[in-house]
């Protein structure tokens, strides 16, 4: 059984996410989206706010799980069987960041490979950061997230 970890901040999870992660679902038997806690970094959302919208966006989905963690992405992996972690590729100003991140992911376990995905064009541009940009502005979000967090992060905003 192949088993990917999808890591990141999905703060909040995005249609670029849900994008990458039915790609993934379609190639390999299992993917876990992993939360990742980043302390030094204070978030939009918590979360478990953050974990709750992707099971929330998921439902179409049988062989995807979503979970927290702390600590080395590389360590969640091998404790959960994984041999694969997911990352997306938007544009050129990722792959530097990406492949830095890949290569020391390598270096600490060699047996660990990342797959990196593309969105279909649509969804490319769309990032966590510029939705909380266009929520604090006021603008619609409606076109880049799922429904769910859609919902959620609109009847936040008006409290
Ligand atoms: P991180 O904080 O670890 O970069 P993110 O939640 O921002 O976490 O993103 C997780 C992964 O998904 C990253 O590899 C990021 O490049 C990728 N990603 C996010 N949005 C898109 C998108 N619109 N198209 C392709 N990849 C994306």
């Amino acid at each position: 059984m192949k088993i990917a970890i999808y890591p990141g901040s999905f703060d909040p999870v995005t249609k670029g996410h849900l994008d990458i992660l039915k790609n993934a679902a379609g190639i390999f038997d299992k993917v876990i989206i992993a939360v990742a806690h980043n302390g030094e970094k204070k978030g939009f959302l918590s979360v478990e706010e953050r974990v709750e919208l992707i099971k929330a966006s998921i439902k179409d989905f049988h062989n995807v799980e979503v979970d927290a963690f702390e600590g080395l992405t590389i360590e969640y992996a091998k404790k959960h069987g994984a041999e694969v972690l997911i990352r997306g590729l938007r544009a050129v100003s990722d792959f530097e960041y990406e492949m830095q991140l890949s290569q020391t992911n390598s270096a600490l376990c060699e047996d660990i490979k990342t797959v990196f995905l593309i969105t279909k064009p649509k969804y490319n541009f769309i990032s966590s950061s510029t939705i909380k940009e266009i929520l604090a502005n006021g603008g619609d979000i409606s076109k880049f997230v799922p429904e769910a967090v859609y919902n959620y992060l609109t009847n936040k905003e008006k409290k």
